[in-house]
């Protein structure tokens, strides 16, 4: 990772320096540097000078100063050390954990984050962490790792369960946020009945616990409902125009079905729900290998490869940066809106020209930590896949108006930051 510090600038060249915000009677303000400290770090100390075989020749005062270095001061973070000779990892037990806010139970809630170890949870769970709360993730794994939200195991605040949301799940919690599914098209077209059960499945035990707890309840739905749109932009209004048949079908109508039920039990049963509509995002923490085009293009490009475009490349994406997808979902959350929100940036990009701005991305950070790679990487054409939709924006006048949420991150500066997430985590040789 680079030493020089990351100086990252909002829409309107403001920098950014925190995330959230304070409003609906709670500050959910939480410092950038304290959320970058969770994801933009390796995990273990990797310099074979430095460090000795075994983990027992190094007394403990060397430790301390060698993951003072490399955690930057966080001395909450966890120890791991790397032995190059015998290409093992050593890990210590997290005993210390990131500060997070004391509150008070009348403002303290029970939140259960389901498909918390999946990349946007993750990051919700940080964000939910450091805001004090109490949290419990339920996860399968399928996709997500134990590794995104390990920096919180033991924490007394947080809960971590193996669990498959197509079963049940008894639990006393005020709100649920509910994730769980596969986001990723090689992902969710791996097992397309499992990603159909998941989503009619797992939607209806999650209302139906929401339905006993008189918790509130949040899916993440998708843009993926619009299918391949005929309306552009796409506002919340728009029906969407979606192959049931189609490889896509597990995912879009699995979403779809999960919003009907979602306003089934509202309806019937006055459930208390918020629905996400979200559009494409990126971040530090997205699987290097989900498929997906901006960790497909970040990935390539660094390890010197073509960018593979799918088609022509004149099919076009929003790309949406994570922790404005997590100020949008707390937002909403903790609004009154009971109507699908579209939660996306309306930065609307050709992939092909996408492709132009990752390269762009990849080679100014590489000339800045000094890097000079041995070609410049090229673009390679490949088959576009069935159904792929043409064109995707977001209309987002109604986050704008009733929450009083608009993304504030550029795409560009979303990039540099998950260029070196990436590129920290190939030095370490984690992906
Ligand atoms: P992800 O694959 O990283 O995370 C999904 C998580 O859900 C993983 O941890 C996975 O292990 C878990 N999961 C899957 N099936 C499960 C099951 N049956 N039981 C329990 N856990 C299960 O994907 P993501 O990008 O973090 O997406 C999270 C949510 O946001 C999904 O519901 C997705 O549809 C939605 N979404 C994401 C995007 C995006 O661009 N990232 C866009 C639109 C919607
Ligand atoms: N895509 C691409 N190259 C890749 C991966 C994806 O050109 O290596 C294209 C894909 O065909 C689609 C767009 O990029 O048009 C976004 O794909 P992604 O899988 O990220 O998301 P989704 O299609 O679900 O929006």
């Amino acid at each position: 990772m680079s030493a020089s510090p990351i100086i990252t600038l909002d829409k309107n060249g403001q920098e950014i320096l925190t995330v959230g915000f304070n409003r609906f009677g709670f500050d959910s303000e939480v410092g950038l540097e304290a959320l970058r400290s969770l994801y933009l770090r390796p995990h273990y100390v990797v310099s074979a000078d430095e460090i000795p075989a075994t983990a027992s020749d190094l007394d403990e005062e060397s430790q301390e100063k060698q993951h003072a270095k490399f955690n930057q001061g966080h001395i909450y973070l966890s120890k791991s050390i790397f032995h190059p000779n015998t290409h093992s990892i050593s890990y210590t037990t997290l005993s210390r954990f990131p500060p997070v806010k004391l509150l008070p139970p009348s403002t303290r809630k029970r939140i259960l984050v389901t498909g918390g170890a999946g990349f946007v949870g993750s990051h919700l769970v940080d964000r939910l962490m450091l805001l004090g709360h109490e949290v419990t993730v339920i996860d399968n794994f399928f996709t997500g790792s134990k590794t995104t939200v390990s920096h919180w195991v033991g924490h007394p605040n947080f809960e971590l369960v193996r669990h498959d949301v197509v079963e049940p799940f008894m639990i006393e919690c005020d709100q649920i946020y509910h994730l769980a599914c596969p986001a990723s098209p090689p992902h969710y077209q791996f097992n397309a009945v499992k990603t159909i059960k998941t989503s009619f499945l797992g939607t209806l035990n999650m209302l139906g616990l929401a339905k006993r707890t008189k918790a509130r309840f949040l899916i993440s739905s998708t843009s993926e409902v619009y299918g391949d749109p005929e309306v552009h932009p796409q506002s919340e209004d728009y029906w969407g125009n979606v192959n049931p048949i189609g490889p896509r079908a597990c995912y879009d109508e699995g979403k779809r079905v999960a919003e009907t039920l979602t306003y089934g039990f509202h309806r019937q049963d006055g459930v208390d729900v918020r629905v996400a509509r979200i559009f494409n995002t990126y971040g530090p923490r997205m699987n290097p290998y989900d498929g997906r085009v901006v960790s497909n293009f970040i990935v390539q490009a660094l390890r010197g490869e073509d960018l593979t475009v799918y088609g022509d490349g004149k099919q076009t994406r929003s790309f949406q940066y994570i922790h404005d997808l997590v100020d949008g979902l707390i937002c909403l959350m903790n609004s009154d809106e009971t109507r699908p929100v579209n939660i996306g940036n309306g930065d609307e990009f050709t992939i092909g020209e996408f492709a132009e701005l990752v390269r762009e991305i990849v080679e100014q950070v590489q000339e800045r930590d000094g890097e000079k790679p041995a070609k410049r990487v090229g673009v390679v054409y490949k088959p576009i896949p069935q159904d792929d939709p043409q064109r995707r924006r977001p209309d987002t006048t109604r986050a704008k108006e009733t929450l009083g949420w608009q993304p504030r991150w550029t795409v560009r500066m979303g990039l540099e930051e998950m260029v070196r997430y990436y590129k920290a985590k190939m030095a370490e040789g984690s992906i």
